[in-house]
């Protein structure tokens, strides 16, 4: 006899583990099934132990700079290991936290493979071989993704990374190749330049973060040109030949030549690989596009009953944007009628250094739609609050429809950018237009004063630059 909920949640990642949460509170009988760790890669392999490193290689950024406030730190030294234990006990905290909500919310958890084996019927198979039948009327597929290898070069953990070795290296790399710009590669390139090593980032497009606002990837890679990185735009990696000391890469730069150069290590960040294999999605039928399911808006699939959602879904793929299609699912399975995402309402944030954020339309896409666009442009250098903290590099860019005065993107780089965007994206999910945002105080003083000026600027009036 299969054991019956009235929800199977299939991957415990951040889509998964809130989708359960939301359904608990509905007073839906849930249960979720995870193979590895609960929390999924966000809490154990992404996000969030990579945010502890970052700020490991922040804290001693500032602690090199010390002179410049004021204050003398010397003998300073960085140890790696001890960084990397520090991420990974902030990765378990978490995964207990979510161990403990899952108990708090009554949500059976399932440790083990799970494969749908027909309409509403799901079989785990545990470590020890042991599986377990269960049924319900609705299942969420939240199984998350990997890391996308290289065709011609499989991470092999030593010389060559995905994102799980690099985040758990077996040594300090020395000279340090990233392939991919990306936000994932340009953090890991980031950190491991603030920590020393020497690194070259590739990137094929013709600009690092290519999903940005092209000021804003044009002013990262100043910044990290200016930190000694190596930027190749418009270039490639042909081949990977891994030797004794480390891994001969072809690289073929924008002029079509190909240099061979040698590094100690590789990290590949060239995106991500949907988990749809072997869950039992083909004999089902669900629709998929480049691997990945398709849903309509309130995250169902073309099958009855089964919803998808996360990294296993339609880009973005970011936590919270998993999150709230898990919250979007469960209350249409409920009955009730949530809002359907707007993807354009997802902020998106980097945490290099400096720190990225944007929401919303960057300014050449805004025209590729049709608007007429006014742009607003506020530097870190005309702000107060910037200047005191030492932090007077970057920009906040607004992007304005220039007939309705309606928001359609902002974009920042700089210090704590990632903790301002939200500022813009309440007001993009509230349609807001140029005369809220400047009627709107912003306290004095703050880097979010910036996000007034931006604004100003677009309409000629900012204060003060
Ligand atoms: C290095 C790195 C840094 C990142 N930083 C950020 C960031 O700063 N901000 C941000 O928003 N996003 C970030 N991301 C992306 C973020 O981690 C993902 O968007 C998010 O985890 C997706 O959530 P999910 O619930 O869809 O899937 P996942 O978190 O991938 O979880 C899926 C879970 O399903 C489980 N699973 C898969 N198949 C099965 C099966 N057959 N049976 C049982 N269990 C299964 C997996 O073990 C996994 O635990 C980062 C990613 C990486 C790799």
């Amino acid at each position: 006899m299969a054991d019956t909920f009235d929800l199977i949640v299939l991957g415990s990642g951040p889509g998964g583990y809130v989708a359960a949460i939301r359904a608990a509170q509905l007073g839906l009988k849930a249960a979720i099934v995870e193979r590895e760790n609960l929390g999924g890669i966000c809490l154990n392999w992404g996000c969030i132990p990579t945010k502890a490193l970052l700020r490991s290689a922040e804290i001693f950024h500032y602690m090199q700079h010390a002179k410049d406030y004021g204050l003398v730190a010397e003998k300073i030294s960085a140890d790696l290991d001890a960084v990397v234990k520090r991420s990974r006990g902030v990765a378990k905290q978490l995964n207990q936290g979510v161990t403990h909500l899952m108990k708090k919310n009554k949500i059976t958890v399932f440790m083990g493979e799970g494969k749908l084996t027909g309409k509403g019927t799901l079989a785990v198979t545990a470590a020890d071989g042991k599986t377990s039948d269960l049924a319900a009327k609705n299942i969420i597929v939240a199984t998350g993704a990997r890391a996308r290898d290289l065709p011609f070069a499989k991470a092999d953990g030593k010389r060559v990374w995905t994102y799980r070795h690099a985040m758990t290296p077996p040594e300090m790399p020395s000279k340090l190749l990233v392939i991919g710009s990306g936000a994932i590669g340009i953090e890991f390139a980031s950190f491991y330049n603030d920590m020393g090593a020497e690194v070259t980032v590739v990137e094929m497009l013709d600009r690092v973060v290519p999903v940005e606002d092209a000021d804003v990837s044009a002013f990262l890679e100043k910044a990290l040109k200016k930190q000694g990185m190596t930027i190749m735009t418009g270039a490639g990696v042909d081949k990977l030949d891994v030797t004794a000391s480390g891994v001969k890469a072809a690289i073929k730069g924008k002029d079509g030549k190909v240099v061979t150069s040698e590094f100690s290590h590789v990290i590949v960040a060239i995106g991500i690989v949907p988990n749809t294999e072997n869950i039992g999605l083909e004999a089902l039928g669900v629709k998929t596009e480049r691997g990945h399911i398709v849903t309509d808006p309130m995250c169902k699939t073309n099958v009855d009953g089964l919803y998808a959602i996360g990294d296993v879904t339609a880009p973005p793929w970011l936590a919270h944007k998993a999150s709230h299609e898990g919250v979007i699912a469960v209350e249409a399975i409920a009955g009730k009628h949530p809002h359907a995402m707007d993807v354009r309402n997802i902020p998106g944030c980097t945490y290099c250094h400096p720190q990225i954020a944007s929401v919303g339309l960057t300014e050449a896409k805004a025209k590729e739609a049709g608007h007429e666009v006014k742009v607003g442009n506020f530097p870190f250098i005309g702000n107060g609050k910037a200047i005191a903290l030492g932090e007077a590099e970057g920009f906040i860019k607004t992007v304005f429809d220039a007939k309705t005065g309606e928001l359609l993107g902002a974009h920042m780089i700089g210090a704590e950018v990632t903790e301002l965007i939200q500022g813009y994206t309440i007001g993009k999910t509230l349609e807001t237009t140029e005369a809220e945002l400047i009627e709107t105080v912003f306290p004095h003083p703050t880097l979010s004063e910036m996000m007034h000026e931006s604004v100003l600027a677009a309409y000629g009036r900012t204060l003060h630059m």
